[in-house]
């Protein structure tokens, strides 16, 4: 069967490139190997819990998401908590997330007083800088410490010496290019902002992250689960023909993949490499009282923490409905880069440890009578040193031209949010090769 656009992949990369591309006309079909949409992210329902195993908010208003989400009825509400945690120094110290968190207990004095140079802290690092060595470079040793630790923690579960600044927080790294300081570019900024525009905050969707899923997916022809994609292979007269369980052509095809998936079905028999990190989603449930936890967003484990757990999201907090009434739910991510090796314990002794460890971070015993645990592999991507040239090698083996295009948290940003703008740059570029 023929299409303007294939689009293989169906978590919310996939979905949404297709739905722009299906709105401004063109004929797409997304193929997945899975029965429904929304790839990791997809929701499980367990004993009354709603279980996101993968994005559970949405950082909104966003320029892509916003529009995105709304021409497609996917409605949103503000979650309700909004205090945030880190555990560091052996106490849990709540801030909320606006710029006051510089006078929050969460750094000593002297540290805060080299905050204040940043400034006056010359610009310019070495070529592709660590996110570690960025922040230190930018605000000292110790808030540079610890703030990369929590960035590359909260964001790539990631490790703060194994992350290119420049890849994995292109914002933040921008400032200080705009305006020669992270001060003066985040004021510059905060300036330059619309009026009327609130400041992003976490917002979930109505009902789940699989409703999201489908009602991006549409019905009828445009969605095709349980179809297993085996190769993508030039057809001969400028199309392409995605082969699975039959084969579908057409002259523009998105493989909103994994990079490494995407090359192999190419047939890249020297595939350029994109690390990840795997991770293990544990959530916990029980009754209020057993559960003991606070009102807010969650924790982050800072940097001088032996924690396995990088962070703990207070699900029943921010998202009541996430559990049944009378009932607490945290979600805790464990392993990463720093401890891939946490992802392959049993279940029984994996949960026993997080159970621990979230009771000592709380200062009270939780005692839950529900557990699940779901590991993601290869996990999530991490743009270490040398990713902005792995995607220009990509780009140069695979040129937009020839009809084939990369989509995804592998390339140019992990969040839904990134995924959404890059699926904008995509549609606009399709659209132009197709007319
Ligand atoms: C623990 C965790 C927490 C997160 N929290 C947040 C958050 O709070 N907010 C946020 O914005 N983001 C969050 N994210 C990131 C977010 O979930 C991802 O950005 C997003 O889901 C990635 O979507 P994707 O389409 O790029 O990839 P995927 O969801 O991986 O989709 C790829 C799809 O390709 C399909 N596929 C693979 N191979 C084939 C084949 N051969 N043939 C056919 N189909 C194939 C798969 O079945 C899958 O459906 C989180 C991620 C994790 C792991």
């Amino acid at each position: 069967m023929g299409f303007d656009v294939v689009v293989v992949g169906g978590g919310f990369a996939g979905l949404f490139t297709a739905h722009l591309l299906r709105r401004r006309g063109l004929e797409v079909v997304v193929v997945d190997q899975a029965d429904t949409p929304g790839g990791v992210a997809r929701t499980r329902m367990d004993d009354g819990y709603v279980l996101e195993p993968a994005a559970g908010t949405f950082l909104l208003p966003h320029p892509h998401l916003t529009p995105v989400l709304a021409s497609t009825g996917v409605d949103v509400v503000p979650a309700s908590g909004v205090r945030r945690f880190v555990y560091t120094r052996g106490r849990l110290i709540g801030f909320e997330p606006s710029p006051t968190v510089a006078f929050s207990p969460l750094l000593p004095v002297t540290a805060k007083a080299r905050l204040a140079l940043e400034p006056f802290v010359p610009s310019g690092g070495d070529g592709d800088e660590t996110l570690a060595a960025f922040l230190r470079r930018r605000l000292g040793d110790r808030a540079g410490e610890l703030i990369a630790a929590l960035a590359a923690r909260g964001v790539f579960a990631g490790d703060p010496d194994r992350l290119s600044a420049e890849a994995a927080f292109p914002a933040l790294v921008a400032l200080e290019r705009e305006a020669g300081s992270l001060t003066r570019g985040a004021v510059r900024r905060l300036r330059r902002r619309p009026k009327g525009v609130p400041r992003p905050t976490s917002h979930l969707p109505v009902g789940t992250m699989a409703d999201a899923a489908r009602r991006l997916a549409g019905s009828g022809d445009a969605w095709r689960g349980g179809f297993t994609v085996s190769a993508v292979r030039p057809t001969g007269d400028g199309r392409w023909a995605v082969e699975g369980p039959e084969t579908l052509t057409a002259s523009q095809v998105v493989l909103a993949v994994a990079p490494a998936v995407a090359q192999a079905l190419l047939g890249d028999s020297d595939p350029v490499p994109f690390p990840a990190a795997p991770v293990a989603v544990v959530w916990l449930g029980g009754p209020n009282e057993r559960m003991p936890i606070p009102q807010g967003f969650g924790y982050l484990a800072g940097p001088d923490t032996d924690l396995v757990g990088l962070g703990c999201l207070f699900e029943s907090s921010y998202a009541p409905a996430r559990a049944p009434d009378g009932r607490s739910l945290v979600k805790v991510i464990a392993g990463g880069a720093s401890r891939p090796d946490v992802v392959d314990l049993d279940d029984d002794v994996l949960t026993g440890r997080i159970v621990d460890e979230v009771g000592r971070v709380l200062g009270s015993d939780i005692q839950p009578d529900f557990a699940v645990v779901v590991r993601h592999r290869p996990g999530i991507p991490q743009y270490e040193p040398g990713h902005l040239a792995r995607l220009a090698e990509v780009e140069r083996r695979w040129p937009p031209a020839v009809g084939v295009h990369f989509a995804g948290w592998g390339y140019r940003g992990v969040g839904v949010a990134h995924v959404a703008a890059d699926a904008g740059r995509l549609a606009d570029r399709i659209v132009e090769a197709v007319r």
